[in-house]
């Protein structure tokens, strides 16, 4: 919520450039900051305008020629100190996430150890970013050589505040990039610990950077003439947008979008994995995840697997097990969904709506929510409510699913429940979407096989991570040499 630009106190989230925590003065409106947790006070942001873009790229500039003239084997040192540095700090940059994101610590270490994943593979860059070489004339060789971009960035959503950021910048970093990260302004105190660590594993001054701020913030880094490239992670509108106007001043751009991803449950499913797994997917970050299955297409006969998901559901504690809404507009928004489906003659099968949390009475809370006979084409089967809302649509056959499926607009994730290879075999071939699930609730691709959806939850070309990650961050030279004049032969020789 905007405050006057003229508050002044010393809650103010610092940005981070040259190596260090610091201020960066602006003239846009202050953002104060409270926990979903319990509504405490967190902070005030001030965003970064476009003055203090201009600073922070001036300082990542300076830093990318020193680091991307060090060899890369040498650059990913940082990453393996940065990655123990990381672990052993995990219990407090996961107390942290938990306390602006509002999820729980558990599921907060997990999107940090899945980024871990990420740093990883981006100590494995020497072995992987090596060109190939071929005589491709008589005395004529061609060699690929992969170069980094520049100073590039990162824009991402609230809801994976340490996981998202790292599927960026270890690989960007190890590339020879600089980078800056622009985190979302509801969860901007995380990165800062990764800023910090990275600094404390030995990466030079300046080639790690936070500027904190929101859709201005966004738009100076879009528009300067000094950033490469943007990797963007949010909701698919900006994603369009960030898209359009990235590569409109010639960037290189990858915005990965929303989502609203099916899962399909057929009779031969195993109940107990399937109702588990479903509430697990539907539930887990109180709904907040672009891979939630939040549409169970439900094939013919399976009251006892929706019964057994209501019943699994219903043992999640809210504010325990499962964690707070981010803000309270998001929860307003959630449970406006409830209502209007209720209005239109769904059934509530589970009511999330209106639950307390004792001793977190200020927190954005809404309860695991079940909602059945919902016509096809209904908002709340279509739409992205981001809340723990399991919509449940019923069909006849599997190819009626199939239609389902791929009449989203979007097309991130897309599971199946069956125990019938035939039948996963099917799905895995039609499904029109990035991630593909068979008996897998969230089909999150570990490394190295990449992650990134199709149709409107990406713009761009290829996946975040994974060796579509190295390709983006780097631009490749081709170089074509010939040493001896004695060889004839064709028009290279
Ligand atoms: P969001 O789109 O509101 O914000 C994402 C980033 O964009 C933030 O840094 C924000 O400051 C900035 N931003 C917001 N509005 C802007 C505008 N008009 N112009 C320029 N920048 C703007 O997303 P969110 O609410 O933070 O995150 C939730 C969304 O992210 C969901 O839609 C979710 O599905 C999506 N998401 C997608 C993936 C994926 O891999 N596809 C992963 C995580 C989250």
């Amino acid at each position: 919520m905007p405050t006057s630009s003229a508050t002044k106190s010393n809650s103010a989230v610092p940005h981070f450039f040259s190596g260090k925590s610091q201020p960066l003065s602006s003239s846009l409106p202050v953002l104060k900051l409270n926990s979903p947790i319990d509504g405490a006070f967190l902070g005030e942001l001030h965003p970064a305008n476009a003055e203090g873009v201009d600073k922070v790229v001036a300082v990542a500039k300076k830093a990318f020629a020193g680091w991307s003239a060090t060899p890369i084997k040498d650059r990913v040192q940082v990453l393996f100190k940065f990655k123990q540095l990381v672990e052993d700090d995990i219990a407090r940059i996961s107390e942290q996430a938990s306390r602006e994101n509002g999820k729980t610590p558990a599921e907060a270490e997990a999107g940090i150890r899945k980024g871990i994943e990420v740093v990883e593979y981006a100590t494995a860059l020497p072995n992987l970013i090596a060109g190939n070489i071929l005589a491709v004339s008589s005395g004529v060789d061609c060699h690929t050589r992969r170069y980094p971009l520049g100073v590039v960035a990162g824009i991402t959503p609230f809801n994976f505040p340490a996981m998202v950021p790292m599927w960026m910048f270890p690989i960007a970093l190890a590339c020879g990039n600089s980078f800056i990260l622009k985190p979302s302004e509801q969860v901007p105190f995380t990165p800062l610990l990764l800023a910090e660590l990275l600094t404390k594993a030995g990466l030079p001054d300046g080639v790690f950077n936070v500027v904190q701020g929101n859709r201005p913030t966004v738009e100076a880094l879009l528009d300067h003439p000094g950033i490469a490239a943007v990797a963007f992670v949010g909701s698919t509108n900006v994603a369009r947008q960030v898209h359009a106007r990235g590569t409109a001043t010639g960037k290189r751009v990858l915005a990965l979008g929303g989502a609203k991803n099916h899962v399909v449950v057929v009779p031969d499913a195993d109940p107990e994995i399937t109702a588990r797994n479903v509430v697990s997917s539907a539930m887990g970050c109180a709904g907040q995840r672009c891979m939630a299955a939040s549409v169970m297409v439900a094939v013919g006969e399976v009251e006892p697997i929706v019964k057994a998901i209501v019943e699994s559901a219903k043992t999640v504690r809210t504010g325990t097990d499962m964690g707070a809404i981010i803000n309270p507009a998001a929860l307003e928004k959630i449970n406006g969904y409830i209502d209007r489906a209720e209005k239109r003659g769904a059934k509530i099968l589970l009511d999330g709506r209106n639950v307390k949390v004792s001793g977190k009475e200020g927190g954005n809370y809404v309860g695991p929510t079940v909602i059945d006979d919902v016509k096809i084409g209904d908002e709340c089967a279509c739409d992205e409510i981001f809340g723990p809302v399991l919509t449940v649509l019923r069909v006849k056959t599997l190819s009626e699913a199939m239609e389902i499926v791929n009449a989203t607009p979007y097309g991130n994730a897309a599971s199946i429940y069956t125990s019938d290879g035939a039948t996963a075999a099917q799905f895995e071939d039609q499904a029109q979407a990035g991630m593909i699930g068979v008996n897998i609730g969230v089909p999150v691709p570990r490394e190295p096989f990449s992650f990134g959806g199709w149709k409107n939850s990406k713009f761009g070309h290829g996946d975040i991570t994974g060796s579509d990650g190295m390709n983006f961050w780097t631009q490749a030279k081709k170089v074509t040499r010939k040493w001896s004049a004695r060889h004839g032969g064709n028009w290279m020789s």
